[in-house]
């Protein structure tokens, strides 16, 4: 599997260009695009997620054109936006098992199953009966990853999932994402350079709308 982002380029209608003529190949496994704020991270991956139009430029799923055919790659993709909202009265069990139903998923035995097994995951299942509103900043990114995971998605996206988060709390969150399947595409967007380095196998640096590099962050982005 492989996604190639070609040509891409959006400029909102104020006059900011979010997207100058992006190009780039992301492979499986955890891809980390690494900008600083307002380089256009959000407006790729939005983009991408089929939310958003480019003006110009083309996204290629395997051989799926995505902005021709945006309902195939809806079905294989998990999304979890940047300050992402929480019904907060609901608890997480019920909350997963309503995307479940909508995502499709069997019967509700078989929701049932899945849902423990994603609350096992993301490491809430004890608090599964508590309301989304009570969560900490590290328990609602860790539910937003488990909603994400619904369906089992191949294409995973993560906008600035650690922001916020104390050490303590990234360090679980880098565990649950290492975690996921090694046939999949997770693509995390962050500024934090060490989100990078812990977690991806490849990146590429974007601002102002275009990529300064790409590579494996063993090579090193110590000195960004
Ligand atoms: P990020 O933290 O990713 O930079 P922003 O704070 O820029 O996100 O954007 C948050 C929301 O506000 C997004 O939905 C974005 O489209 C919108 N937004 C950001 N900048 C502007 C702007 N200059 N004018 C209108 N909407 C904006
Ligand atoms: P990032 O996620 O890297 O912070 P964004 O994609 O949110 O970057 O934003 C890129 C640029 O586009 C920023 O200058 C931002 O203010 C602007 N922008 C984002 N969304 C909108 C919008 N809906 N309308 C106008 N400008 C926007």
């Amino acid at each position: 599997m492989e996604l190639t982002i070609n040509n891409l380029s959006k400029t909102y209608p104020n006059g900011v260009k979010a997207l100058n003529n992006i190009s780039l190949t992301i492979p499986q496994g955890m891809f980390g695009l690494l900008g600083p704020n307002g380089a256009g991270k959000s407006t790729l991956m939005r983009t991408i997620a089929t939310l958003q139009d480019p003006d110009e430029g083309s996204i290629i799923l395997d051989t799926t054109d995505v902005l021709k055919d945006p309902q195939t790659v809806r079905e294989q993709l998990g999304y979890l936006p940047q300050d992402f909202g929480l019904y907060p009265r609901i608890n997480a069990q019920v909350m997963l098992d309503h995307i479940a139903q909508m995502k499709g998923v069997g019967n509700k035995g078989e929701r049932k199953e899945l849902v423990e097994s994603l609350l096992q995951k993301v490491n809430l299942y004890q608090h599964r009966r508590k309301a989304l509103g009570t969560y900490s900043g590290g328990m609602r990114q860790r539910f937003g990853i488990a909603q994400a995971l619904v369906g089992n998605p191949k294409l995973i996206i993560v906008d600035e999932p650690t922001a916020g988060l104390d050490p303590s709390e990234r360090n679980r969150f880098y565990n649950l994402l290492s975690e996921i399947g090694e046939n999949t595409i997770v693509i995390l967007s962050t500024h934090i350079v060490e989100d990078v380095n812990t977690l991806c196998s490849n990146m590429a640096i974007i601002c102002q709308g275009e990529v300064l590099m790409t590579g494996k962050p063993s090579e090193g982005i110590a000195s960004i």
